[in-house]
């Protein structure tokens, strides 16, 4: 499974913590994440990580724009819900999309957890079934 990993300066210590405990399952998938965050999570585990633009130069809207063409299949974004963001209207959009495609997102590490057990017991074995689908589903619209 691709999937990504984004945290706001104030939850980057969260997501360094979470990645780090859920190590072992993460290293099973393909790992892409905004700059600053990918870097951290390098850094502090020494796991492969694809990185975009950090996120307030573009990096949500690179993420957002694998999940448009089906790319992600799970999305962690520790967001930040006390400072304001200048890239919250990027924020929004990501969001946006992982309901327009049903794409699984946790947004704080409470619902992490739960995905990342649920990922580890075969809960979005589904997302294999919709890979390469999006076309089909921008005809039948
Ligand atoms: P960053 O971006 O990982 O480059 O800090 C995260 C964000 O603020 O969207």
């Amino acid at each position: 499974m691709n999937i990504a990993l984004i945290a706001h300066d104030k939850k980057k210590d969260d997501m360094i913590r979470f990645v780090t405990a859920y190590k072992t399952i993460f290293a099973k998938h393909v790992l892409f994440a905004t700059g600053t965050t990918g870097l951290k999570i390098q850094e502090a585990t020494g796991l492969e990580v694809h990185r975009f633009c950090s996120g307030p130069l573009g990096g949500d809207q690179e993420i957002g724009a694998k999940i448009a063409n089906n790319e992600m299949d799970m999305i962690f974004f520790f967001r930040d819900p006390l400072t304001a963001q200048p890239h919250e209207p990027d924020v929004t959009a990501l969001i946006r999309l992982c309901d327009v495609y049903s794409v699984p997102l946790a947004t704080n590490m409470g619902t992490g957890e739960v995905l990342i057990r649920g990922l580890e017991q075969g809960d979005i074995d589904w997302r294999n079934v919709v890979h390469g689908k999006t076309e089909d589903f921008i005809e039948e619209k």
